[in-house]
């Protein structure tokens, strides 16, 4: 074959396979266009505006006011030496800090002495109170506690410091020693970590090019005081009727959460998730797409396989006034698509994705303690005991949780204080494992619904759904799920969706669950099983909800058994009354 007839046979396959190559980009674009807008299907390689919309000015810096809440001149001095000395003012560290003041006032009793002589540090780089519950959680009662007074411990404990505006950098666990970021070295006997979790950004590098006039309207990376500043802040702005729109990024529980709560303030919400839908982590496929639809309805604008980019800041003239003003362009390719590239326009931006442990970075490796490649976190043992005399608690770490046969690290306020209180009654002189299943409750008020759960809740795993039929509300909002493991076998993880007007959902019978997990494999057939969680069903929802047995005899429950990515079978597409 000469080389012309060589290169017209070669340029005749390339032609081919790229011909074939866009047929099925195109098949699949249209496959995960679930929505009929015919603005998703871009042209690769293109750069397109999602829409532009006329965003407020909001260019006064935010407020710093709170910040302050402490005086710094009333700091006490560092000592070189302290028998306790706790990392962190969050959940599990004030947790931590409540069971070790109790712990020595019933000590004293018996020994008729009025005062505590042993030495406790507590240090966190925030100038705030430390706080019981986290600023960020909403529930529906409009006070929520979340500052807890701890005065008081401090008061009755005169040897006891709090020293803000410090953060820990390096642990020495061969010489119970740590050196804080600010250079100081203080020996201690016992030492508590629980400094909690950020939301990692680093990989949008383009944030730190904004400038400060609008930084600010990015969240991310932060700590919870400083996203609740900012969030107070948009709240603020919503209620004096400031038209606003927020763009969410997560589809988690923290960037549902926050979307519904926004949108329902009277911001235009935008939700940014990676996956098909939110929740989709986390809950069955048909009930994300109930719960998405309930999204939409409230008016949340869903952006599902999408995946932020980086941030520009776009200049712009205000029709009501001569200034000029900056917005947040937020450019964000599809899931499927990294070329087509797509952007936003935005008043605030708001990462809530799952957050990253904040200590692993920095602790792990040459100071004695290790972090989890998987799950990230320092690895702690069932006592929570990271290294001779290193305890760690809540977001950060990762503990052996017997119930799901591997190592777990969970963000739930309910974890940061049990696990607190486990480590604290440790560094006392107890040996006791960690063995609680932590709830975490999240509240959607505007969506009329509110969702439990405990144990490993994945949607990788085989559920079992029971959902109460009252006529009044969404179908498949109330009810309870019950995760089975495909490794172990065992029910491992529930989910409760139940009525958010429930302040303290009574969990009883749902931690039993736990004490002796049910095994797949101990029945003969399915239905057996079906059979056993069919009456647990029933009993958890109704105790949950504190109704009495007439009213639990009179709800009809539906059932449906549901396998991840498993379509269209019998079991899959019917309801069946139980
Ligand atoms: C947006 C959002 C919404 C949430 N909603 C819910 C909900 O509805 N229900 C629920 O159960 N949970 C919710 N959570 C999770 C819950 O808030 C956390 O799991 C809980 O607060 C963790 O407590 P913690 O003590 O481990 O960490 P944190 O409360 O984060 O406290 C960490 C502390 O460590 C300090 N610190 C950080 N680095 C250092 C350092 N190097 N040295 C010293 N101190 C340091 C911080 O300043 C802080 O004081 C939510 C979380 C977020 C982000």
């Amino acid at each position: 074959m000469d080389w012309n007839r060589k290169l017209k046979c070669y340029a005749r396959l390339i032609s081919g396979f790229t011909l074939i190559g866009l047929h099925y980009r195109m098949k699949l674009n249209s496959k995960l266009n679930h929505s009929d807008d015919k603005n998703r299907h871009f042209p690769t390689f293109h750069l397109k505006t999602w829409r532009s919309i006329h965003c407020e000015s909001l260019s006064e810096p935010i407020s710093t006011e709170s910040k302050t809440r402490i005086n710094k001149s009333d700091q006490k001095a560092l000592k070189s030496h302290y028998q306790y000395v706790i990392c962190g003012a969050g959940t599990a560290a004030q947790s931590a800090v409540n069971t070790l003041s109790q712990l020595h006032s019933s000590e004293n009793k018996d020994s008729d002495a009025n005062t505590t002589t042993t030495s406790l540090l507590m240090i966190a780089p925030e100038w705030r109170n430390p706080y019981y519950n986290s600023p960020l959680i909403k529930n529906n009662t409009e006070s929520n506690e979340t500052e807890h007074n701890n005065d008081e411990v401090f008061a009755k404990n005169p040897t006891w410091d709090l020293v803000l505006g410090k953060s820990l950098k390096a642990v020495y666990a061969d010489r119970n020693e740590i050196e804080l970021e600010s250079g100081e070295l203080i020996q201690y006997d016992k030492l508590l970590i629980a400094v909690g979790a950020v939301v990692g950004i680093e990989s949008i590098h383009s944030i730190h090019k904004l400038d400060e006039t609008i930084s600010h309207r990015v969240l991310g990376g932060h700590s919870h005081e400083e996203h609740a500043l900012l969030l107070n802040e948009i709240e603020k702005k919503c209620l004096n009727n400031q038209k606003l729109h927020v763009t969410v990024v997560g589809g988690g529980w923290n960037g549902t959460l926050y979307a519904s709560h926004l949108q329902a303030l009277g911001c235009d919400v935008t939700l940014i998730c990676y996956e098909p839908l939110p929740w989709s982590r986390y809950l069955p496929r048909f009930i994300c797409e109930v719960l998405s639809k309930l999204l939409k309805a409230q008016g949340i604008e869903l952006l599902p396989y999408s995946n932020v980019n980086y941030i520009t800041q776009m200049k712009q003239n205000n029709p009501h006034d001569s200034q000029e003003h900056a917005d947040l362009q937020v450019y964000f390719t599809w899931s499927y698509d990294s070329f087509a590239l797509n952007s936003l326009r935005t008043d605030y931006l708001l990462f809530l994705p799952t957050n990253s442990p904040s200590c692993s970075g920095n602790l792990d490796g040459q100071f004695y303690l290790q972090s989890d490649p998987e799950v990230g976190g320092l690895l702690v043992n069932s006592e929570l005991s990271a290294a001779s005399d290193v305890y760690v608690a809540g977001d950060c770490a990762s503990f052996p949780a017997v119930w799901a046969g591997e190592r777990q690290r969970i963000q739930s306020n309910e974890h940061a204080e049990q696990s607190g209180l486990v480590a604290a009654l440790n560094m006392y002189g107890s040996r006791k494992a960690y063995s609680s299943e932590p709830v975490r409750k999240v509240y959607y008020s505007a969506l009329d619904v509110a969702i439990l759960s405990i144990g490993k809740v994945s949607s990788l795993s085989e559920t079992f759904c029971f959902f109460a039929k009252d006529g009044k509300t969404s179908d498949y909002t109330r009810g309870v799920i019950f995760y089975s493991d495909m490794k172990s076998n065992n029910v491992i993880g529930a989910v409760v969706l139940f009525d958010p007007m429930i302040d303290s959902p009574n969990v009883d019978s749902l931690r039993k669950l736990f004490d002796q997990p049910i095994d797949k494999r101990s029945f003969k057939d399915i239905s057996q099983l079906e059979e056993t969680l069919a009456p647990l069903a029933r009993k958890v929802y109704t105790e949950l909800h504190h109704a009495n047995s007439e009213e639990s005899d009179s709800l009809v429950f539906t059932y449906r058994r549901f396998f991840p990515r498993e379509k269209g079978t019998k079991s899959n597409s019917r309801d069946d009354i139980v």
